[in-house]
């Protein structure tokens, strides 16, 4: 039945009449959304999530109480379902207050003691009744806890499936799994799974490759349909049927959460708790870690803001390396001062660290870690290659340089420390030009063997006037002396 005809039978129905004002134009658009689909693949899930919260036309709320009467229609008055008897709406009316004026709701989080394995227990899957779908969601469940995979990246939906990983996005080495990393501020390009996430992976790949996959938009999708809808077999109080992954893991969580008594995360919401729990395992320590493999994105900062909300009383430092500059920026604030204030700050000193070391890397990633003086690579025995980053005028308090791209350069470590004691300078007129302190020496004239990204003038004259002519000068004095 497509919903089309359902939607005629509302309308029309007696049932309605009083609230249908106010609804039919609402579901009226719900439905060329969808795209006038069968009923059952339209009122599912992930699509009127979707309508519900991505569309930025209407407020959420009035097209959550359109679609939730007419999916209680669709059950009465259609199905002839005891009111009792219908299944949960997919969406729970505690999502809209979180929704509000907010861009982003906060995810939900699985409280601190919380064990990750039971979602993955056997028991909960048994009702299903189906090899193929249990091992479909324990494979998301798997990426995305161990590799920080979100629904949007995991699932095709109709219409939507450029953006879902590909087959080609998982690589089974061994005892490994490689899965193309999904963060685009991070350089770390495969994220490497071991132990038994892996092994649900591997298990899920054998599956997949030998299974038949029925609709057309799934085929280069890594989670796709591995089962048939009309063998699974649903928990009647939360769903009577589910067509696509996203719904049924979706599903599983809410089954899971229910017998567990946890609140319900979104899939969506299982990399910030994998993030936070890692913070909580690791006192804070592992997040260097995580931002090393994702950059600090929204839910990496959204999962650290809880970790300091909810261990704000620990004394313990957070962690090594960024704690000096923490800690120097929140002189500024004295312990009387709100909580909130000082998990901002941190947040935005982690931002910008963040945001800068993204910078270096990526600049030298452009030269290939080589010398751009004199091309030298450093590799190290397995392959891994070493350059610096110099700072033309330097990025400090007293030389007030900038972190941007037109103040660096990508050095060896030799040539990195002449440059920073103003031995050798880029001539301010020609960027590209290397002087040297010593007009004979070989470098004195040369240019730079590679320059792939433009330079500021400001910064190569401050380093040419205010730290290379000073040396150049008082060596001049000094060797006039001597000869005197
Ligand atoms: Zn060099």
């Amino acid at each position: 039945m497509k919903i089309q005809e359902v939607f005629e039978s509302y309308i029309n129905s007696d049932k309605t009449k009083s609230s249908l004002k106010a609804h039919k134009g609402k579901v009226d658009k719900y439905i060329s959304f969808t795209g006038n689909q069968d009923v059952e693949t339209a009122l599912v899930e992930s699509l009127l999530r979707k309508y519900i919260f991505e569309d930025k036309e209407l407020k959420p709320k009035g097209k959550y109480d359109a679609l939730n009467n007419f999916y209680h229609f669709y059950y009465e008055e259609i199905l002839k379902v005891s009111k009792r008897n219908v299944p949960l709406f997919p969406i729970d009316t505690k999502e809209l207050v979180s929704w509000t004026n907010k861009e982003k709701r906060r995810p939900v989080y699985f409280p601190k003691e919380f064990d990750f394995n039971c979602l993955f227990e056997d028991r909960y899957y048994e009702h299903l009744n189906n090899y193929g779908a249990a091992l479909a969601v324990k494979a998301s469940l798997s990426l995305a806890l161990s590799a920080g995979y979100d629904s949007g990246e995991m699932f095709p939906t109709n219409g939507e499936h450029e953006k879902a990983m590909k087959m080609d996005d998982v690589i089974i080495e061994g005892d490994y799994v490689k899965v193309r990393n999904f963060s685009s501020q991070s350089t770390v390009p495969f994220i490497l799974m071991r132990g038994k996430n892996a092994e649900y992976i591997k298990e899920y790949h054998k599956l997949r490759m030998s299974f038949p996959i029925k609709k057309a938009w799934q085929k280069s999708h890594f989670i796709a349909n591995t089962w048939k809808t009309n063998e699974l077999s649903f928990d009647p109080k939360i769903a009577s049927r589910v067509y696509i992954p996203h719904d049924l893991v979706s599903y599983m969580l809410k089954y899971i959460s229910l017998k567990e008594g946890v609140p319900t995360p979104l899939i969506t919401d299982l990399r910030a708790n994998m993030v936070l729990h890692s913070l909580y395992n690791s006192k804070g320590s592992a997040l260097q870690d995580i931002i090393e493999l994702y950059g600090f994105l929204p839910f990496v900062k959204q999962a650290f803001e809880e970790y300091c909300m909810t261990t704000s009383r620990d004394k313990e430092p957070i962690f090594s390396v960024l704690a000096l500059e923490m800690v120097q920026s929140e002189e500024a604030f004295n312990d009387e001062e709100d909580e909130k204030k000082k998990i901002e700050s941190r947040i935005n000193v982690i931002d910008r660290l963040v945001r800068d070391s993204v910078k270096v890397k990526k600049l030298k990633k452009i030269y290939g870690n080589s010398c751009q003086i004199c091309n030298e690579q450093i590799t190290f025995i397995d392959g891994i290659s070493y350059s610096e980053v110099h700072h033309i005028q330097p990025f400090n308090k007293f030389h007030q340089g900038i972190d941007d791209n037109s103040n660096m350069i990508v050095l060896c470590p030799n040539h990195h420390k002449i440059f920073d004691m103003g031995i050798i300078a880029l001539d301010p007129e020609n960027h590209q030009r290397i002087l040297h302190v010593d007009s004979k020496n070989h470098l004195n004239q040369k240019m730079l063997v590679a320059s792939k990204h433009q330079l500021s003038s400001t910064h190569v004259r401050y380093h040419y006037e205010n730290i290379f002519m000073p040396l150049r000068e008082s060596l001049l004095e000094t060797r006039k002396q001597e000869v005197l």
